[in-house]
């Protein structure tokens, strides 16, 4: 079952956008994992309310997760629910927002910085989105200068300590004057926190340290991607610039249209006409499917409008299994000759009030409110 983000956030379903922003951010003060180190189930409920907050602050997203909190089968295995049993790939593709969150601007001051993050889009067909692919992509990235181990020295060791900081990378800095004046601890402006300073600069890298470099990655991207979904790699960003872990790339997904099929969550759905002969005397239709065309059987008396339920034929994703709904709607003919019109004219007098039931009940609550005949041909 998916969890329910609302009562995570302790929000209720009617929630405003603001409301939901007020309350996320009394609750990531409250169990900030700062403020209780070495306590996991305290780290749990943060990385919850992160995740929660991720799907119900963005409008687009919360329809979507009220969409399958209502409809339960469309949500078999929950595209929103986090992190339970076999999801352990999960975070994966629907984007792991506490790594985000604590390697970002976020992180302790005295903690070596996380590199940044990078943002890749991918765009994928329909049907390479519904069913899973493979796609290598390219994109640039810092990587730590190996000649210099990333301190921007020669040889990683022509450098020496920092006498601006003394070596602890921080400063004192006064603030204000008088008696108001207060001070306040920055990075150190000379050796930007490393508590060094280079003597001869690394020739490999100019002395920053990191070189900009392609790489080239291979994405599983697993069946059920959608437009804004995303898979994270962690410690495939950029380098930290002060030996700290390599931020992650985000890789966001953008699913182009499909000329027959439109889809929700898992489930897909197409619109299929049909000929009024099949519509009155049944009839078999092919109808699109993933891998293979499925015939549908129509039965006699079929409305257009009416809608047929193929259950599992939707995209089959390791996170939930949808349903295919067929939608049939008949083509009335168009540019008819004299002759057909002739047909059609006495084929409908020759009808029995009885065999347009619909029509002849919509007849009855008309002339009991106005007294009039809607079908003032007849
Ligand atoms: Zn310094
Ligand atoms: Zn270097």
């Amino acid at each position: 079952m998916a969890k329910n983000y609302y009562e995570i956030l302790g929000v209720d379903k009617k929630a405003t956008q603001d409301e939901i922003k007020s309350q996320y951010r009394k609750l990531v003060k409250q169990y900030h994992p700062d403020l209780h180190p070495n306590d996991e189930s305290v780290a749990a409920k943060f990385k919850e309310i992160n995740e929660a907050n991720e799907v119900l602050s963005d409008p687009q997203k919360r329809q979507q997760y009220d969409y399958e909190l209502e409809n339960p089968f469309a949500s078999a295995g929950g595209s929103y629910s986090g992190g339970t049993g076999g999801f352990s790939d999960f975070s994966d593709i629907f984007g792991d927002i506490f790594s985000q969150f604590t390697g970002g601007g976020f992180s302790r001051s005295s903690a070596k910085r996380a590199g940044t993050d990078i943002g890749v889009t991918i765009t994928l067909s329909f049907m390479d989105a519904a069913k899973g692919c493979s796609k290598e992509i390219t994109y640039k990235r810092t990587e730590s200068c190996s000649s210099c181990k990333g301190t921007g020295a020669k040889n990683g060791t022509n450098y020496k300590t920092c006498d601006t900081c003394k070596g602890t990378g921080q400063i004192q800095q006064a603030v204000g004057g008088g008696f108001l004046k207060t001070v306040r601890i920055v990075t150190c402006p000379k050796c930007g926190g490393s508590g060094k300073t280079i003597i001869e600069k690394c020739t490999d890298c100019g002395g920053k340290g990191y070189n900009t470099v392609n790489t080239t990655l291979n994405i599983d991207i697993p069946a059920g991607a959608d437009t804004g979904s995303y898979i994270t790699k962690r410690g495939y960003g950029n380098a930290s610039t002060n030996g700290g872990e390599s931020g992650n790339l985000i890789v966001e997904f953008k699913v182009l249209d499909h000329k027959l099929f439109k889809r929700k969550g898992f489930d897909l759905f197409v619109n299929v006409p049909i000929s009024y002969k099949t519509a009155c005397l049944s009839g078999k239709v092919q109808i699109p499917t993933l891998d293979k065309p499925y015939e549908l059987s129509i039965p006699d008396g079929t409305q257009s409008g009416k809608e047929f339920m193929i259950r599992g034929k939707g995209i089959n994703s390791k996170y939930g299994i949808g349903n295919l709904y067929v939608t049939v709607f008949i083509e009335v003919p168009t540019k008819l000759s004299r002759s057909q019109k002739t047909m059609i004219s006495d084929f409908d007098s020759d009808l029995d009030v009885k065999q347009t039931s619909k029509m002849n009940e919509y007849k009855v609550n008309i002339q009991s409110l106005y007294g009039v005949n809607p079908y003032t041909d007849k």
